[in-house]
């Protein structure tokens, strides 16, 4: 499977990035499929690079802080007003599985401004995760399990068919945003890739309550207790010189570390 890092700024777009946004693509035999893994400020213009929205097999949300969701609004638009493919023009509605926690449509319906007695059913089949319990998307089986941050946020570990390892399964995992904490230790276990957030930084952070971000240092730390094989660090806002939680990171964990670039893609 290919993971494409779409969106990689932090907190919110950067001048070079959109906000959190990644498309994992893999062949079943008989087709492509694509998922996104969130959706944040400005990333369904990159997306578009990428794939057809009209493509698109699920949205799977790791939680509702905008810079991983607002683009929900400006992909119902495009799913519903296509001109020759949109709900309102066949008629037939094909339904996008989005996945994310509690309160998913309500909050995609206050984006967008619905009006009372409107309803977003027609485009999108929100479906509520349940940590644990993992969701089939073609070749794809997405697992949340529950991190450490102010809202209700998931981790999500993801298999699907190796595209470097003909035959087996790969494994990747996104930290979503989280501090460290034993359940994101858990849920990388033995990753081929980790894909984990480095908003924050060593001593310039230190002052912010537990339970928001991770640091190079932490999410370096995750990594080795959770013996991944290659660490992709995210979620760096365009304010921090991702330099340092890459430096971080290489302090406490002996394997691959990389910085996720817009539009970077890896296979795993
Ligand atoms: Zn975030
Ligand atoms: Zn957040």
């Amino acid at each position: 499977m290919r993971l494409v890092t779409v969106g990689v700024a932090g907190s919110f777009p950067g001048p070079s990035s959109p906000a959190s946004t990644y498309l994992l693509q893999a062949h079943d035999g008989e087709r492509d499929w694509n998922v996104v893994l969130d959706l944040g400020n400005g990333g369904l213009g990159a997306l578009q690079r990428h794939v057809d929205p009209l493509d698109l097999d699920a949205v799977a949300l790791s939680h509702l802080h905008p810079d991983h969701c607002a683009d929900l609004s400006g992909l119902y638009v495009y799913l519903r007003y296509h001109p020759t493919s949109g709900a309102t023009r066949t008629g037939t509605g094909r339904r996008l599985p989005v996945l994310g926690p509690a309160g998913t449509e309500e909050r995609a319906a206050a984006m967008y401004g619905l009006q009372p007695g409107e309803s977003m059913a027609g485009e999108y089949d929100v479906r509520a995760w349940q940590a644990g319990s993992p969701v089939r998307v073609g070749p794809f089986e997405l697992e949340p399990f529950s991190v450490f941050h102010p809202v209700e946020a998931y981790g999500l570990r993801v298999t699907g068919p190796s595209s470097v390892r003909p035959g087996e399964r790969a494994t990747l995992v996104y930290s979503g945003d989280t501090d460290l904490c034993d359940g994101l230790v858990a849920g990388a276990r033995g990753a081929d890739l980790f894909l984990c957030e480095a908003a924050f930084q060593e001593g310039r952070d230190d002052d912010v309550e537990p339970g928001v971000h991770l640091t190079g240092r932490r999410a370096g730390e995750a990594a080795a207790r959770a013996d991944v094989r290659r660490l992709l660090l995210t979620h760096i806002a365009s304010w921090s010189d991702p330099q340092v939680p890459l430096a971080e990171a290489r302090e406490v964990y002996d394997g691959p570390v990389e910085l996720a670039v817009a539009d970077g893609v890896h296979e795993l």
